[in-house]
């Protein structure tokens, strides 16, 4: 059973949002001081990246564990079951769906999930910047 209030739920998903955002606004602040610039801020190119390496070609999605359905830490709200499980299947589906195009375009794609970058930025960071020297100067 729901013991929430609607106005607890609204609040409880903005919260999510927004917990994302600064994750994301953390991430970027770490890897510019760590020396990777040049890069854009939510890309016109499919998918809307979060950051985008456009001499790389290299797309970089900062994935909130709630809304892009996280194998760890996926909590499935207790509520408005069949309209969370449509919106989040969806959103799985058009991840993938992304991955492939962006492919097709030889867009490299990391996509990292919201709790590793709040658990481990030092190590997102590296696998990034594996990613960036391995497509750099091509
Ligand atoms: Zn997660």
């Amino acid at each position: 059973m729901d013991t929430h209030t609607p106005t607890q739920r609204k609040y409880n998903m903005s919260q999510i949002k927004s917990s994302n955002t600064l994750i994301e606004l953390r991430f970027r602040k770490y890897i510019w001081k760590n020396g990777l610039r040049r890069y854009r801020l939510k890309s016109k190119i499919l998918g809307k990246p979060d950051i985008y390496f456009p001499q790389q070609k290299l797309a970089v999605f900062i994935d909130g564990c709630f809304w892009h359905k996280c194998p760890i830490d996926f909590i499935r709200p207790k509520s408005k079951n069949d309209y969370w499980d449509r919106k989040i299947k969806n959103n799985v589906r058009r991840d993938k769906k992304i991955n492939l195009e962006l492919k097709k375009e030889s867009i490299k794609v990391l996509r990292f999930w919201e709790h590793e970058i709040e658990n481990n930025p030092e190590k997102c960071y590296r696998i990034l910047r594996t990613t960036y020297e391995k497509h750099n100067g091509i």
